[in-house]
């Protein structure tokens, strides 16, 4: 593979786990500021508690997305960025460089997800 499609690759894991670190610190900010005791009314309490679930729902997500981008970044330095995890092979440039994260060729991402669905 081109070294400089790696390169790209590698520059945007980089940035988008900038951003999630800097998001991870504003949800632990909003989690710490956002007291119970700003919201006497019931109805408030509740909009309070399904913010914060969904909160911890993005975190979860987001802590995926860390652990898949760390992976990538480990890819590239092992020099397997862009091998197929499903059948060995290449992964398509394009794919790699709009969504670097993936591990699988389309045909395989393809297999799975039919997978999923049964
Ligand atoms: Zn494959």
């Amino acid at each position: 593979m081109d070294r400089s499609v790696i390169e790209k690759c590698r520059l945007e894991l980089q940035r988008q786990l900038d951003e999630m670190m800097a998001e991870a610190e504003r949800t632990v900010v909003d989690m710490t500021t956002i007291g119970e005791e700003n919201f006497p009314d019931p109805t408030d309490r509740a909009l309070l508690e399904s913010n914060r679930n969904f909160t911890l729902r993005l975190r979860d997500r987001d802590r995926k997305l860390v652990a898949k981008i760390k992976e990538a970044v480990k890819r590239i330095e092992k020099g397997t960025f862009g091998v197929c995890e499903g059948c060995g092979g290449a992964i398509e440039e394009k794919r790699l460089i709009a969504r670097p994260v993936t591990s699988l060729c389309i045909d395989c991402k393809t297999v799975e997800e039919e997978e999923e669905v049964k």
